[in-house]
């Protein structure tokens, strides 16, 4: 199902007009994920390289040269040891992160339902007996999907809303503007709305859980500063994003969506470590 999930992938994308990036595996910056306190670095040739993340920053930088991109992306996130339970977490996992140069978040929505409309009718036509063997009643799914404010889905459901509406959900439901301090520097704060994103999650539903985050971007060099500052990060660790910006980013909207967790959700399985051969669960040792 794995396979088919990443040519329906390639083939929607591929027709729209993307180019495919190989993956970046090391580099000297990264996604900052303050959920995320354990740093997986290697000292090399003089310096330290991060195992990515996730491809954020060289998304923005490439789309300076190519409108359209996206890679498959091996991550890796050394998630606390009882996520390993979660069903949700592996530390190596792999994203289709994407981009797209002066897109708005309206359009990477759209994108996001296409891309899934698509894989879902692709799984069901070439994965039907795999779905029987699972017994897994995967229904067509019908854009567009419903979307509810950050804020609104709080006040219905309060703290962990995403699990709520994960579990009442019919199909995958937008959860859009998030609040500030609780998204990374990069997502683009509405300049008409201070303190609200141009940010999505989309959940699936059945208690599936998160599928992807993206949003805008900030790509001016002084927005960028304000939003590190805030956010009580070290700017001289994102000097060659704020260089990159300096010189020229361009707005730009994208995001990245679980492979491992998209597959789980298709397949009905009850853990992520399903999916791979080599499952890297947090707090478990692996012999190969
Ligand atoms: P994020 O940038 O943290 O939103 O990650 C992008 C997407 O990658 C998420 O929406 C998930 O689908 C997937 N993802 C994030 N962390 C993990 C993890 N530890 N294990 C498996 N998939 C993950
Ligand atoms: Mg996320």
């Amino acid at each position: 199902m794995t396979s088919v999930v990443l040519d329906a992938a390639r083939e929607l994308l591929r027709t729209e007009g993307f180019v495919e990036l190989l993956p970046v595996i090391l580099a000297p910056v990264t996604d900052p994920l303050r959920h995320t306190a354990d740093r997986a670095v290697i000292e090399a040739y003089g310096q330290r390289w991060h195992l990515t993340r996730s491809m954020i920053f060289h998304k923005q930088a490439a789309v300076t040269v190519l409108e359209k991109i996206f890679s498959f992306s091996p991550n890796v996130r050394l998630e606390p040891a009882e996520w390993g339970q979660s069903g949700r977490h592996l530390f190596e996992f792999v994203q289709l992160d994407l981009e797209v140069r002066e897109a708005d978040r309206n359009d990477v929505l759209a994108l996001g339902e296409r891309l899934l409309v698509h894989i879902v009718e692709r799984v069901r036509g070439f994965c039907a007996q795999e779905l029987t063997l699972l017994g897994r009643k995967l229904g067509e799914l019908h854009a567009p999907f419903p979307r509810i404010p950050y804020r609104e889905a709080e006040a219905r459901y309060s703290a962990g809303f995403e699990d709520h509406v994960s579990r009442r959900a019919q199909g995958p439901v937008w959860i859009v503007d998030f609040p500030v301090g609780v998204r990374e520097f990069y997502d683009r704060e509405d300049p008409s709305r201070p303190g609200v994103l141009l940010d999505m999650d989309l959940v699936y539903p059945a208690g599936y859980g998160e599928a992807l985050s993206g949003g805008e971007r900030e790509h001016e060099p002084h927005r960028i500063l304000d939003r590190i500052e805030r956010q009580g990060l070290d700017p001289t660790a994102y000097g060659s994003l704020l260089a990159a910006a300096r010189a020229g980013l361009p707005s730009s909207a994208g995001f990245g969506i679980g492979i491992e967790r998209l597959v789980r959700y298709l397949g009905g399985l009850p853990h992520v470590r399903e999916v791979r051969l080599f499952p890297r669960v947090p707090g478990e040792p692996a012999a190969l």
